[in-house]
């Protein structure tokens, strides 16, 4: 433990209540601290310029890959998901450190652009710089991939970062902030600071650049007033409620496997699970038949046989329990499981239909391996009553008809949409992510999510004198031409 911490806490095995691992509370003064080291780490990080910072980065992307199962056994552990996901998770984050690392000069560094004919004296060069320190405040439910989706985009980016992992999943960032460290010892290019909520409070009104924050919406709200003291900008990944849709013509088997993953895996902690389920009329039975068959035989625990472990998240069997209730009292039916289906620390599948619009099932974020099957008319019913949510983070189609399903995926409100897969943009490194209203803005990965962590720079240098506009020589013959040549260049009607 440092200087400036005295407290700590544990980390829990949600599954069995074990203890993980033991780490600091860190307090304002300690942040701080984080801060100012990190200040000169990026200096030297921005300084070491585009090719080292490349070579160290696929070096610490190589040290996680030769890690892969301790790290996946350390996320197993803390949130209680099976291995297997948990070393999922490990290869998604591999694969996008791999392609920040690699993809950051051509996204940012130096390039001319044109300069435009009333400036054709001026070369124009943009680059993007980096911000400086970077804080990032990540979730439990992906406690690798989706602090390393911020994380390997602003290092790649040039910047330092200060990481404030949530309190169930301290020790995975711990570990790879370590490893990080072994591979780049001369500067702290990535601290963790631990604690609770008043240890990200004390990292979002502190000296830091940017924030990229990931966790619910009132949290990222709490974000956002205390970065508005200092001006902070911020990336605000926050839940979803992501709808579904099955068209008339869908492969229907095809459709229910993808939904029961989006909707059950992780234990429905997925900020881009399947919650709501949109079928067209003539497909409806078939769909509600092929998933709850294929639900009924998901089994929640902590062996090796289990399809997804424990909520892992104490508080959040409440919120489902509710919504179950709701949903249930409201005039739904349970077709799979029901209330009696939180088993905590466990929730086993439940599958409702008939459930009304405005029920917290179907409005709030559930986070739990619960899912509500609605019947429509067409995939334009399906694209409207998807769209009538607050949130709007992601979502999926499946049709048979590509035009239909791109048509309906453009229109669908929401960062992504996969169309005959389910949550398949967040494998994709070179896509952006991120939401539209309570979801959030702003976005990571892909060129976009490395943008998020740097600053347009634009140069001019004049090559040559010519019209001399600005300034107060400037003759009316200099000027007479200026007026002559925009209106040859702007002054015509275009049919
Ligand atoms: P929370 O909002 O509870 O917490 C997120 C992080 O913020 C945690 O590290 C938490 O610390 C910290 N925090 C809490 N209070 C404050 C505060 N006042 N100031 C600064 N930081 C604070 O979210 P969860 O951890 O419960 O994560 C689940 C949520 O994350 C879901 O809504 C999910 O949809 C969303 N999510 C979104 C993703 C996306 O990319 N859009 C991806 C993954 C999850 P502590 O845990 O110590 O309280």
């Amino acid at each position: 433990m440092d200087a400036e911490t005295t407290e700590s806490f544990q980390s829990l095995d949600p599954a069995t209540g074990e203890i993980v691992g033991e780490h600091p509370v860190h307090g304002k003064e300690a942040v701080d601290a984080a801060i100012e080291r990190a200040r000169g780490a990026a200096a030297w990080w921005a300084d070491l310029g585009w090719k080292e910072r490349r070579i160290r980065l696929l070096n610490i992307k190589g040290a996680l890959t030769r890690s892969l199962n301790r790290v996946a056994t350390l996320i197993h552990r803390e949130t209680g998901k099976p291995i297997e996901d948990a070393q999922l998770e490990v290869v998604l984050a591999i694969t996008h450190l791999d392609w920040a690392a690699r993809k950051a000069e051509k996204v940012l560094g130096p390039r001319r652009v044109p300069s435009g004919l009333l400036s054709v004296n001026q070369k124009a060069i943009l680059e993007y710089q980096p911000l400086g320190v970077v804080g990032v405040i990540g979730p439990w439910n992906y406690p690798l991939f989706t602090p390393v989706g911020s994380i390997g985009y602003a290092l790649a980016a040039g910047n330092a970062v200060v990481c404030k992992p949530s309190e169930y999943t301290p020790g995975v960032a711990t570990l790879f902030a370590e490893m990080v460290a072994s591979v780049v010892p001369e500067q702290p290019i990535l601290q963790v600071v631990t604690g609770f909520g008043e240890t990200g409070a004390a990292l979002a009104g502190g000296a830091v650049d940017k924030i990229a924050f990931t966790g619910s919406t009132p949290t990222a709200r709490k974000v956002m007033a205390a970065c508005a003291e200092r001006l902070t900008p911020i990336v605000a990944e926050c839940g979803g409620k992501d709808a579904f849709i099955v068209d008339a013509d869908a492969d229907v088997e095809a459709a229910a496997e993808a939904a029961l993953w989006g909707a059950m895996s992780n234990a429905g902690q997925t900020c881009t699970g399947v919650e709501r389920v949109y079928v067209v009329d003539s497909v409806y039975e078939t769909f509600v038949d092929r998933l709850a068959e294929q639900a009924r035989v998901l089994r929640p625990g902590e062996d090796r046989g289990a399809s997804y472990g424990p909520i892992t998240m104490p508080g959040q069997l409440d919120i489902i329990k509710r919504h179950i209730d709701d949903a249930v009292a409201q005039g739904g039916r349970a077709i799979v499981g029901g209330p009696a289906s939180v088993k905590e620390p466990y929730v086993e599948p439940v599958i409702l239909l008939d459930v009304p619009e405005d029920s917290s099932a179907v409005c709030e974020e559930t986070f739990g391996p619960t899912i509500t099957v609605h019947r429509v008319q067409s995939l334009e019913e399906a694209v409207t009553r998807a769209n009538a949510s607050r949130y709007a983070l992601a979502g999926a189609i499946f049709s048979g008809s590509r035009s239909a399903a791109m048509n309906a995926a453009r229109r669908l409100r929401g960062g992504m949409t996969s169309i005959n897969a389910v949550i398949a943009f967040a494998a994709v490194p070179s896509l952006p992510f991120g939401g539209v209203g309570d979801s959030g803005f702003g976005r990571i990965h892909g060129a976009d999510g490395l943008r998020e962590f740097a600053r347009a720079k634009s140069i001019t240098r004049q090559r040559f004198s010519a019209m001399n506009l600005t300034s107060f020589k400037r003759t009316d013959k200099d000027m007479a031409r200026a007026l002559q040549l925009v209106n040859l260049l702007h002054g015509r009607r275009y049919k």
